[in-house]
């Protein structure tokens, strides 16, 4: 039970029940990790009647989904989106997803997703989480008040906007004197559903770390090894365990194999977010997806964004400016090697610095501000005539308040003048991982055949959700707290009557 590898990491590889001397505690299902993913599993698994018991790394129930911005991305139409007059259905949701958040999104899991759209704002509200009538139109990170509700992932913006009809569904829960990654709409997530939790009897036990799976004969998971202040000590699963324990975004040698664009950047995560889950579950047989997949925010203020051109390393545009930061910050890192340039008319700063954003440290000071567009190019040391040609074609078209390359809306698209500011937005992106262990619509961790490993379920960021490649925000507390309720009742109902099934006891619905 205490090989350890080469590289002196503690072993992953599961353990045989038979050697398991004492169990330190029990229940039908355990769940490791207590944030959006864990607390939405909990609930769902206690409300058909199992003992829940949650292991968690730190000192207390949040983990990153505490510090989020709090999007949960939803739609097809929910009490939200309604009351503040837009049309949205799981279909047209779906056409959005599928093409923001591919390649090689998969299309089960998000048509499922989108159908559960609505339930799973109604359960979210009936659990406490509050909502506020209150829709924020303007480009940025976050709305900087508690509105309900925002554009979050570029579906005004073009391409998606002629493929999809636009609505907004970055819904976030209110949230007053909110603190960007210290205190925001993610906490007024998790309070309520930690308390539904409490209600509901289930059991928390924190500092203490999941180490390893347990399996008996069959091949069946009913365990866990954890170690609490340098012990280990196991614990036995009557029914299942849920793996929800985050990325890993902070393992330096799963992001060097997988997603090394994020090398030396996580961003959005805490630094729990190590991979274990992955890793235990791999030694068992378990399958991945999409592990080159990353979120990317990108530290340039919308609002500046919206009323200026981004341009790359050789001078040219690739991007619409007016769209979700976090494909700018894609494409960026993704396509231009990282290098970015953000360059403003002294009309379009001032009216952009008297909004109001939610990331005012992202309004930074300009690094060049000249008098001729030539002049900055030639300060920005970029081949001559590639900046002027680029503003040139950008005007000629922009006086029509057209956009022909890049689609920006009408609204955004004005020719750019004098005096005008430079913004070296170079190697400003970071992020998060989105890969993980394959599961399916019952969060399941399948193996690498396919088959679900019995008594094992995962959901949140160990997991690959709805994003494969595009991201928006609210999809991973949109998916960790929708296919963590269905890892709660999977292991507390489905696998629990596989069981009995398979002791030749009556299958029952509830344990
Ligand atoms: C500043 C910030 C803003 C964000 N904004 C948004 C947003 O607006 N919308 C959105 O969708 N996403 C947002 N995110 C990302 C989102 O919070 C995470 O992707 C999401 O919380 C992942 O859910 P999870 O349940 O997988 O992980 P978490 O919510 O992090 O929960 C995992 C838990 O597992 C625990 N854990 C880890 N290892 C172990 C172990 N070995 N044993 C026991 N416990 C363990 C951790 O301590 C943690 O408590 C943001 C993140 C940050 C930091």
């Amino acid at each position: 039970m205490s090989d350890t590898t080469p590289l002196q990491v503690p072993a992953v590889r599961p353990v045989n029940a038979a050697e398991i001397t004492e169990w330190h505690d029990e229940a039908d299902v355990v769940v490791a990790g207590y944030g959006i993913a864990g607390v939405s599993a909990a609930i769902e698994a206690a409300r058909r009647g199992a003992d829940v018991l949650v292991l968690e790394r730190t000192g207390g129930w949040g983990g990153a989904a505490a510090l989020a911005g709090g999007f949960i991305y939803l739609g097809g139409g929910t009490p939200l989106q309604q009351a503040l007059g837009f049309e949205d259905t799981p279909e047209n949701m779906a056409t959005f997803m599928l093409a923001a958040l591919g390649p090689g999104a998969d299309e089960a899991k998000i048509r499922d997703y989108c159908d559960g759209s609505v339930e799973h704002y109604n359960w979210l509200v009936d659990n406490g989480v509050p909502f506020k009538e209150a829709f924020w139109g303007e480009p940025g990170w976050e709305p900087p008040h508690d509105e309900g509700l925002m554009y979050s992932g570029g579906e005004n913006a073009a391409p998606f906007n002629a493929i999809a009809t636009p609505a907004p569904r970055g819904h976030v829960p209110q949230m007053l004197h909110k603190r960007t990654g210290e205190k925001g709409g993610g906490f007024m997530l998790m309070q309520p559903l930690v308390e539904t939790a409490e209600k509901l009897g289930v059991r928390a036990e924190y500092d203490i770390r999941v180490q390893r799976l347990v399996v008996d004969d069959d091949g069946r998971v009913v365990g866990l090894i954890t170690k609490k202040y340098g012990d280990e000590f196991a614990v036995r699963a009557r029914n299942g365990v849920v793996l929800a324990m985050g990325s890993f975004a902070y393992n330096n040698k799963m992001i060097e194999s997988n997603a090394p664009r994020l090398i030396g950047r996580p961003g959005a995560a805490i630094e729990e977010h190590d991979g274990r889950a992955i890793l235990i579950a791999q030694a068992l047989g378990a399958d991945v997806a999409h592990m080159d997949a990353t979120e990317v925010a990108f530290f340039g203020d919308p609002q500046l964004m919206a009323r200026g051109i981004l341009v790359n390393g050789r001078g040219q545009r690739y991007v619409p400016e007016d769209t979700y930061p976090g494909r700018i910050g894609q494409m960026t890192l993704f396509h231009q090697e990282n290098q970015a340039y953000l360059l403003i008319d002294e009309a379009a700063y001032e009216e952009a610095m008297a909004t109001e954003s939610s990331t005012p440290f992202f309004r930074t000071q300009p690094k060049w501000v000249c008098e001729t567009i030539e002049e900055l190019e030639s300060e920005m040391g970029l081949p001559e005539k590639s900046l002027q040609t680029t503003v040139e074609v950008y005007n000629h078209h922009a006086a029509k308040g057209e956009d022909p390359l890049f689609g920006t809306k009408p609204e955004w698209t004005k020719p750019i003048g004098t005096p005008i500011a430079g913004f070296d937005l170079r190697n400003c992106t970071a992020g998060f991982t989105l890969g993980g262990l394959r599961t399916d619509l019952d969060s399941a961790v399948l193996d690498i055949a396919g088959e679900p490993i019995p008594g094992l379920f995962a959901a949140g960021r160990c997991t690959s959700g709805v994003c494969a490649g595009g991201y928006a925000s609210g999809t991973s507390l949109g998916d960790g707290s929708f296919y963590g309720r269905r890892a709660g009742i999977s292991a507390a109902t489905k696998h629990a009557a596989t069981k009995h099934a398979a002791t030749g006891q009556p299958a029952t619905e509830t344990n």
